[in-house]
């Protein structure tokens, strides 16, 4: 019998739609990777007659609770605080937390099953997991993060631990509110223990984690390269954002002798046609991370360009790295950095690109183009890697941890080719990545038995 593919692909995602009405952005990250799933899985019964797709759509459990907080003039703020735990089938939840003002549970959810798939190809023993709070640190004072930080953690501290689920910094925590996060877990369970990653090096931070995410995209880049006869060096590179992914992947691209072209922020974009360097990026880190200031501030500094309002996706350039949230290409975007010559995309955001801009660059078969799940891969791999230091109480040293970081994003190259390799040669990264992340938990998930 003939299977209709986009028949089952079709019916699949009704369903999915229909569990979790307006989470637009938990059915666009499902779409992505069913795409691939549904087609792979249609001749092998021990997977579709299990519904093991179905079952990881839902996540283990939600929880969903109230912040308040007193702000510097006495006022009481109400948030809302999440936390999606999504799949333990291969080791603890492991994913980030966001503050900003659009975090809903429907955001977090598809984070949450991005994680499950990306931590999966690390290779290291981690489920997947995602939380937030609808708070905007912008404009708060440091008191004032800090008190949210510790209302927030004192209700997510009975969720979590070194052993059940072990969240770390995404947007808006940073370095920072880790530290208060952490602070307040240990003070309410009177124990010191790797209960969050991205602590800093003096209470059981590793090194390179701060660097991890960014570094991480652009070796994804280098392997792609390589693997089809390029390097970095030479190439001239856009990326969007100026936090900690975008800032630490410009290092690392200077670093490997590409030349930087843009950052951004959002509300707007500089541009350097000389290419920027090292010591201007430390400046934008200091900015941010310190000042906490506007991307349009470094233009003044250093005279670029400034593009109030804009992205960095009109420049002329050899490769992309979408570095600031989600959906920041689409269609039009897409054809214009396919116009421009752009070949290589390397995903530093979780979900940078719409499903039209996915399909476009799929269709042009010359693009490089890594999905987030790969390509920022990284970051949770070192968080990994800060796990097992904790759990041994040692540290391992820069070099150490940076050459472990190169061997992990190297095997989620290798993990993407070997599934996703086409005739012809082309490698489509999306699928190999989408296939290889999801047999380890679905293997995992079948030894356990129906629950
Ligand atoms: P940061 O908060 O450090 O930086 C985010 C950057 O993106 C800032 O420059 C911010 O601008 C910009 N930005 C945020 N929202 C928007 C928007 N709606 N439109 C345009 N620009 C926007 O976050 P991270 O660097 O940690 O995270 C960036 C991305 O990388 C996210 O998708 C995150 O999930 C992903 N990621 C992060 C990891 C990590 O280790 N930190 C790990 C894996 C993925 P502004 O300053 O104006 O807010």
């Amino acid at each position: 019998m003939v299977v209709d593919k986009a028949e089952n692909l079709e019916k699949f995602m009704e369903g999915v739609v229909e569990r979790n009405p307006g989470e637009p952005e938990f059915h666009q990250a499902v779409h992505e990777v069913a795409m691939d799933i549904i087609p792979y899985i249609q001749d092998k019964p021990r997977y579709k007659d299990l519904r093991i797709l179905e079952r990881m759509t839902e996540p283990d459990r939600v929880v969903s609770f109230r912040v308040v907080w007193e702000d510097d003039v006495g006022e009481l703020r109400v948030n809302r605080g999440f936390r999606v735990q999504q799949n333990n089938a291969i080791g603890p939840y492991k994913g980030g937390i966001r503050f900003h003002p659009s975090v809903n549970q429907g955001m977090l959810k598809f984070l949450a099953f991005e994680q499950t798939f990306k931590n999966s190809l690390t290779g290291l023993p981690m489920g997947g997991g995602k939380g937030g709070a609808n708070f905007d640190p912008k404009g708060r004072s440091d008191r004032e993060v800090m008190r949210f930080c510790q209302a927030f953690m004192t209700e997510l501290h009975r969720h979590i631990g070194p052993d059940t689920d072990v969240p770390a910094g995404d947007i808006g925590v940073g370095a920072r509110e880790v530290g208060y996060l952490f602070g307040q877990y240990k003070r309410l369970a009177n124990r010191f223990e790797g209960v969050l990653t991205g602590k800093a090096l003096e209470f059981g931070g590793s090194h390179i984690r701060t660097e991890a995410t960014g570094y991480g995209t652009v070796y994804m880049m280098e392997e792609m390269l390589t693997h089809h006869g390029e390097h970095i060096e030479g190439q001239r590179c856009l990326v969007s954002g100026s936090g900690n992914v975008a800032t630490y992947c410009a290092e690392k691209l200077i670093a490997m002798g590409g030349k930087v072209l843009t950052l951004s922020d959002s509300n707007g974009m500089v541009y350097a046609p000389k290419g920027i360097t090292q010591d201007q990026v430390d400046w934008v880190k200091e900015l941010k991370t310190v000042r906490r200031g506007r991307i349009s501030e470094a233009a003044e500094e250093f005279g670029f360009d400034y593009h109030d309002g804009a992205e960095p996706w009109g420049i002329e350039a050899d490769l992309a790295f979408p570095c600031a949230t989600q959906n920041e290409i689409d269609g039009e975007e897409a054809r214009t950095l396919l116009k421009n010559g752009v070949r290589g995309v390397s995903e530093g955001a979780n979900m940078p690109t719409t499903p039209e801009a996915i399909s476009l660059f799929s269709e042009a078969r010359r693009m490089l183009h890594a999905p987030a799940k790969a390509a920022n891969a990284g970051g949770v791999a070192v968080s990994g890697l800060e796990m097992s230091q904790n759990s041994l109480r040692l540290q391992w040293s820069e070099s150490e941890v940076d050459e472990r970081l190169r061997k992990i994003i190297r095997s989620i190259h290798d993990q993407c080719v070997e599934y996703g390799v086409q005739s012809g040669g082309h490698v489509d990264y999306f699928k190999g990545a989408n296939i290889a992340g999801f047999t380890k938990v679905a293997d995992a998930m079948l030894a356990y038995g129906v629950m």
